[in-house]
C-alpha cells in the first residue's frame, strides 16, 4: 500500500514522541510534562492538517500574516489546533496576534505585553504568554537581555520589575518564559543556555512566587533532547517533522 501523507507524518510524529519519551526518561521525567508544538511556519495548511490528524494539538507560527491565513483555513478542523505564536511580535501586529493566538512565546517588552492585553481584554480574550529571555550571551537575539543575569542583579532587578508590570495586565497571563539557543553545529553547546534559562526560572520563581513560572519553552530540531533533559515543558519542532524549510528571504 502507498503511504499518504498523513501515514508518513504519523510516523514521523511517533518518532518524535519516542525521542521525547527517551529524553524524559533519561532525565526522570514524566513525558505528561512535556509539550510537542509543531512548527508549521511556511508551510501549508494542508500540511498543518496532517499533523493535526497525527494526534498533534499544539501548532506555532513565527508571523501573524502567515498564520492568520491557515488559521482561518483550519477554524473548522477538527480536531481543533492549538495556535502559539513562537516569532518576533511587532507592536502594529499586536491587535491581529491578541485575537488570533491562544499562547505568544516572544512578549519581550512590557510596551508590547501592555499592546497584547489591552486588545486581548477588548475581546474578551485571556492570552497565555512566555516572556523571551536571552541569557546566552548572543547579542542579537531578541528578548530580555539577561546575559551573565547571575552575575547582575540590576539585570535581574529589571527583568523582575518588567515580569511585575507585565503580570498585572488584564487579557494576559504569564505562564513562563521562553529562550532561542543559539545555532551552533554541535547541540552540545546548547546545553548550558537551558541550564540557565532553568535556574533563572528557579530564581524568578523564588523572587516572584505571585508569578507563574511553570513553563520552559526551548529546545527545537537540534538540541529538543538536551533542551527536555534541562527541563523544557514545551519543545518547538519543525524540520524534524516536516523537512528542511526553504531559505528565508530576509525579513524578520
Ligand atoms: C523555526 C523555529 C523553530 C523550529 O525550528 P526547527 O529547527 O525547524 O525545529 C522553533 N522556534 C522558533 C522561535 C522558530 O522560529
Amino acid at each position: 500500500m502507498m503511504q499518504d501523507g498523513t501515514d508518513t507524518m504519523r510516523e514521523r510524529v511517533a518518532d518524535i514522541r519516542r525521542r521525547i519519551a527517551l529524553a524524559c526518561q533519561r532525565a526522570g521525567r514524566d513525558i505528561a510534562t512535556v509539550r510537542l508544538i509543531a512548527v508549521t511556519k511556511t508551510h501549508d495548511a494542508a500540511t498543518v492538517a496532517d499533523v493535526l490528524a497525527a494526534g498533534v494539538t499544539d501548532v506555532g507560527e513565527n508571523r501573524v500574516q502567515e498564520a492568520d491565513a491557515k488559521i482561518a483555513a483550519l477554524a473548522a478542523h477538527q480536531p481543533a489546533a492549538v495556535w502559539h505564536l513562537i516569532g518576533h511580535l511587532q507592536r502594529n501586529k499586536a491587535r491581529r496576534a491578541a485575537l488570533l493566538f491562544t499562547t505568544i512565546h516572544s512578549i519581550d517588552s512590557v510596551d508590547l505585553a501592555a499592546a497584547v492585553a489591552r486588545h486581548a481584554a477588548a475581546a474578551g480574550r485571556t492570552l497565555d504568554i512566555l516572556l523571551q529571555v536571552n541569557v546566552s550571551g548572543e547579542a542579537s537575539k531578541e528578548g530580555f537581555d539577561l546575559q551573565h543575569w547571575h552575575d547582575e542583579p540590576a539585570r535581574l532587578a529589571a527583568f523582575l520589575g518588567a515580569a511585575r508590570s507585565i503580570a498585572s495586565l488584564t487579557g494576559t497571563r504569564i505562564i513562563g518564559m521562553m529562550t532561542i539557543a543559539p545555532l551552533n553545529a554541535d547541540p552540545e553547546a546548547a546545553r548550558p543556555v537551558f541550564r540557565s534559562l532553568r535556574s533563572l526560572r528557579d530564581v524568578v520563581r523564588s523572587q516572584a512566587p505571585e508569578i507563574c513560572w511553570d513553563e520552559l519553552s526551548m529546545g527545537m530540531t537540534d538540541d529538543f533532547e538536551i533542551a527536555i533533559e534541562e527541563g523544557a515543558t514545551m519543545v518547538r519542532i519543525g524540520r524534524a517533522l516536516f523537512g528542511a524549510r526553504p531559505a528565508p528571504h530576509g525579513g524578520g
